[in-house]
């Protein structure tokens, strides 16, 4: 073996997953077909679940220095979709380019021991009982083949891991000749994003911070231009006119690309010792801002499940659960960012209004508001599903719970030793350290709680005791040693 998990794609959520292994001391390779640091700058809205996912691992604060927080997202010009109803430490988007995220990345999976082959690419892999054989290009054109037990790929949307593991990744265009821009803007719009579509297309506006903002626009009247068709400045100045009665006094585009989305989701998520996360498992449009979110918390999901394989010990069945908790929350995001995309795409002025006016009335009640928000953009509410005698709260996101002592003063601090945390006033049994973090509730009467290594709720009980809580981590946990 070459490696006990090969990784393959160093993008933002391949970099996740190689520091969490490799932290987990977990013998990892990254193999990258890119020499350098991504040329593209692609995502920009960070969302209040990856927030609490970066501070699980230490890097939030660092993640918030290099960006903007805005409060919320305003759509058709007068409907504002609000962030700061969320409940945790980070009722707001971060907007920062992808590639400061890819950089903390790095750096962490680096520091934890990730090898890292640049300039490597993956041709293809096959897969028997014992692991997976992975054939491997360089540059210059030498091939070899790696071996590992487990590979991964975070190879992006046309990822070759998924074509070799011939897993199926059906789906359609959604919107053709798209065009991007990073520029100045000599007056201030809104401190929000926002998103106004009208007769003539659409434009979405994103502060990045430092005077520097994002566009994103598309002109109905242009057709389906290919990807290569250079951005006209000048008209996406007029579309933005057209759009919000001013072009912000628009200038200096210092990067301008052309793209299409698709959307796509992949039929499975593991084949065998094979999984594909980030976009190598599903693709969309980018309104709502939640490929790389999505990415990043798939790699979340599966990270301590790999780390329970390869140690041994895992139970039966623990790896099916990363589809089977994944697939459809990439489903629901597909659904989402499909629906805010088709919104902001229509054309006929009747539909329009009616969008304008629902929307504007829906967002006046809060629950719907909370729902858009918890629901639809944050990832706050994700849940995964629970047995069926299960405590009500399994499967469920656990807030960042104050606990007694300095450190970790608070449950997120306590996660990022990247193992369970049993949270409990009774005395735990022996034998879990390697594997489980003790700590006491700052409050008296909550109840004892093991909280899995991604920040969900594994299980909850009033009453246990020590019994109760040996029975409860040899199922999760594998046993004592
Ligand atoms: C205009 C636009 C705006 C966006 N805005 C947002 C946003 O605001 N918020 C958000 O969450 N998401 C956004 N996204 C989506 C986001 O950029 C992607 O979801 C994210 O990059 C996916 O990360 P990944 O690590 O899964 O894949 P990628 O970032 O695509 O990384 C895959 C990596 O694999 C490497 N690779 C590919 N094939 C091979 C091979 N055969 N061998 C070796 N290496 C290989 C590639 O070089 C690449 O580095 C946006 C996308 C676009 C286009």
């Amino acid at each position: 073996m070459n490696a006990d998990v090969i990784i393959v794609g160093a993008g933002p959520t391949g970099l996740l997953l190689a520091g969490d292994l490799a932290g987990a001391g977990v013998r990892v390779r990254v193999i990258e077909r890119r020499t350098g640091e991504s040329p593209l700058s692609r995502a920009f809205a960070v969302h209040a679940r990856t927030l609490e996912m970066l501070d699980m691992r230490g890097l939030a604060d660092q993640a918030l220095a290099t960006g903007t927080t805005v409060p919320g997202l305003l759509i058709w010009d007068h409907v504002t979709i609000g962030m700061t109803e969320l409940p945790g430490r980070h009722p707001y988007m971060l907007i920062t380019p992808q590639y400061e995220i890819e950089r903390l990345l790095l750096k962490r999976a680096l520091d934890n021991g990730a090898e890292l082959l640049s300039g490597h690419e993956v041709t293809g892999l096959e897969q028997d009982g014992g692991g997976v054989n992975v054939h491997v290009r360089a540059l210059d054109g030498d091939a070899r083949t790696l071996r590992a037990s487990y590979v991964v790929g975070a190879d992006g949307r046309h990822s070759a891991v998924r074509e070799a593991a011939r897993i199926d990744f059906p789906g359609r265009a959604v919107a053709q000749s798209v065009m991007l821009a990073d520029v100045k803007l000599a007056e201030r719009p809104e401190r929000l994003l926002s998103v106004n579509g009208v007769r003539e297309g659409f434009v979405f506006i994103a502060p990045f911070g430092g005077g520097w903002y994002r566009i994103i626009g598309r002109n109905h009247g242009n057709g389906d231009l290919p990807d290569d068709v250079p951005v006209d400045f000048e008209e996406l100045k007029w579309l933005t006119r057209k759009c919000y009665g001013t072009d912000f006094g628009m200038h200096d585009p210092r990067w301008m690309s052309r793209f299409h989305s698709e959307e796509r989701q992949a039929a499975n998520y593991r084949m065998g010792r094979v999984f594909i996360v980030g976009d190598a498992a599903h693709v969309h449009a980018p309104a709502g801002g939640q490929g790389m979110n999505t990415g990043l918390q798939d790699a979340a999901n599966l990270s301590w499940k790999l780390v329970a394989a390869v140690r041994g010990w895992a139970r039966p069945g623990l790896l099916d659960t990363y589809e089977s908790e994944r697939h459809p929350v990439g489903r629901t995001v597909l659904r989402t960012s499909g629906l805010l995309t088709r919104l902001a795409l229509l054309r006929s002025p009747v539909l329009r209004t009616l969008r304008n006016q629902v929307s504007g009335v829906a967002m006046q009640v809060k629950p719907l508001r909370r729902a858009v928000a918890l629901n639809m953009l944050s990832g706050i509410a994700v849940r995964y599903a629970a047995p069926d005698n299960a405590h009500r709260w399994v499967g469920m996101r656990v807030p960042d719970l104050a606990l007694e002592g300095k450190e970790p003063s608070r449950l997120y601090e306590a996660l990022r030793g990247g193992r369970f945390v049993l949270s409990t006033r009774v005395k735990p049994p022996e034998g879990w350290d390697d594997r489980v973090l003790h700590v006491v509730p700052d409050k008296v009467d909550t109840q004892s709680m093991l909280v899995r290594p991604d920040g969900y709720l594994a299980w909850a009980g009033d009453q246990a005791d020590h019994g109760d809580l040996a029975r409860v981590l040899t199922e999760w946990c594998g046993p004592a040693s």
